[in-house]
C-alpha cells in the first residue's frame, strides 16, 4: 500500500522527465545546417533535376513552399527574406537582422551561439552580403558593409568563407577600426585552398576567415575556387569540432546574381549543380550524425523564368525581369523537427520553427 502511494506521488514527475528525454532525444536538432539557392525558384531547380535526375536535394524527407513577401511589400529582396528566416521577423528593404522598426531581432545563429555552439557562414559572393549578414549581424542597411563586417568577427562567427578580402586591404589601410587586431587574435586568415585545406584537417583550428577573392567569387561554370563543395567541407569538418553542436548557413549567390543578368540554362544549371553537390555534403554528414536537421530553401525567386516550349517542343528559358519575382520558392529538409516545414509556410514562420528547434536543444 506504501509503495503505491509513493508510486502514485512519483508519477507526475515521472511521466515529465519521460517527456522531457523525448522531446531532446527526437525533436531536437544537435546541429543545423541550412542551404540557401538566393534566387532559385522552381524553374532554377527544374534545370538541375533535367540535367541530373539523381539531386541530393530527392534524398529530403520533408518538401514544402515559403511564401517570401516583406513586411510592406509583396516582391521582396535578400535583406528582408533573410531577415525573416534567421529571426522569425518580416521586416523592410534593405534591412539587415532587424524589425521594421529597426530594432535587432535575435538570429537563429545567435540562438545557437549563445548556447555555445559552432557557428558558420559560407557564401559564393562577399561575406558581408545580405544573405549571411541577416543571420549574424543587425543593421538597418546592407550597404553598411565595414559594420556588418566589424559585427561578424565581433560575435565571432566562428567559420567565415567567401569572397571580399578587399575589405581586409580596407581595413589594413586605415586601422582606426580597430579590426586588424581582432581578425589576428580571433581567426586564422587564408586566401587560398590550400590555406582551407590546412585549416579542415588541423584539428586545432576552430576559427577561420577564409575570403578568397576580392568581391564576389567566380562563376561555377568557370571555376571557383574553392568552390562551395570544398567550402560545405572544410566549414563542417571545423565546426564539428565544437562538442555541443554547430549551426552553419550556406548560400550560392550565383543563382540570383546570373538571374539578374539574365544569362542562359548553362550558367543557372551549373549554378544549381554545384549547390546541390554542397547539399550532399550536408546530408552524408546528416546520415553519420541523424541528431542533424538539414533544411535547403530559397529567399525569393529572381528572374521570373519562364521554360517555355519552342515549335519541336524542346524548353527555351525566358526571363520576365532583371529582378526578383513574388512566387513561393521550394523549401527541402530532413532530420528532427524537419516535418514542422512542410507545406505552405511564410519566410517568417519558417524562421520562428528554426528558432523553436535551436532554442529547445538547450533545455
Ligand atoms: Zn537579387
Amino acid at each position: 500500500m506504501n509503495h503505491l502511494r509513493t508510486l502514485l506521488y512519483l508519477l507526475p514527475t515521472v511521466l515529465m522527465l519521460s517527456a522531457c528525454s523525448q522531446e531532446n532525444g527526437t525533436d531536437e536538432p544537435a546541429n543545423v545546417i541550412i542551404f540557401i539557392a538566393d534566387g532559385a525558384g522552381l524553374a532554377q531547380w527544374t534545370l538541375a533535376h533535367f540535367a541530373n535526375e539523381n539531386l541530393a536535394v530527392r534524398q529530403m524527407t520533408v518538401t514544402g513552399l515559403v511564401d517570401t513577401r516583406g513586411s510592406n511589400h509583396e516582391v521582396s529582396g535578400s535583406a528582408p527574406t533573410a531577415t525573416a528566416l534567421a529571426t522569425g521577423v518580416r521586416s523592410v528593404m534593405g534591412a539587415i537582422g532587424v524589425g521594421p522598426d529597426s530594432l535587432p531581432r535575435e538570429s537563429v545563429l545567435e540562438v545557437a551561439h549563445r548556447q555555445g555552439w559552432g557557428t558558420g557562414l559560407i557564401t559564393t559572393t562577399t561575406i558581408t552580403d545580405a544573405t549571411p549578414a541577416s543571420f549574424a549581424t543587425h543593421v538597418p542597411s546592407r550597404t553598411q558593409r565595414l559594420e556588418i563586417f566589424k559585427q561578424m568577427i565581433n560575435l565571432p562567427v566562428h567559420v567565415l568563407l567567401g569572397g571580399g578580402s578587399r575589405m581586409i586591404q580596407i581595413i589594413e589601410a586605415q586601422d582606426s577600426l580597430g579590426l586588424e587586431s581582432i581578425i589576428r587574435d580571433r581567426y586564422n586568415y587564408v586566401e587560398t585552398l590550400t590555406g582551407l585545406k590546412l585549416h579542415s584537417q588541423d584539428s586545432t583550428t576552430s576559427n577561420i576567415l577564409g575570403l578568397f577573392s576580392p568581391g564576389e567569387m567566380a562563376m561555377a561554370i568557370r571555376g571557383r575556387s574553392p568552390n562551395l563543395v570544398e567550402m560545405t567541407k572544410a566549414g563542417i569538418d571545423i565546426l564539428q569540432r565544437y562538442p555541443k553542436g554547430f549551426f552553419l548557413l550556406v548560400e550560392n549567390e550565383g543563382s540570383d546574381t546570373y538571374a539578374h543578368r539574365n544569362l542562359d540554362r548553362e550558367v543557372l544549371t551549373a549554378e544549381m549543380l554545384e549547390f546541390d553537390e554542397a547539399v550532399a555534403v550536408g546530408l552524408s554528414f546528416h546520415q553519420q550524425h541523424p541528431e542533424t536537421l538539414v533544411v535547403v530553401t530559397s529567399d525569393h525567386e529572381t528572374g521570373g523564368i519562364t521554360l517555355r516550349g519552342d515549335e519541336e517542343r524542346n524548353l527555351i528559358l525566358e526571363y520576365a525581369t532583371t529582378s526578383h519575382t513574388a512566387a513561393l520558392v521550394p523549401l527541402f529538409a530532413i532530420g528532427p523537427g524537419a516535418e514542422k516545414l512542410s507545406g505552405i509556410h511564410r519566410n517568417d514562420e519558417v524562421g520562428r520553427i528554426l528558432l523553436d528547434l535551436i532554442d529547445g536543444s538547450s533545455n
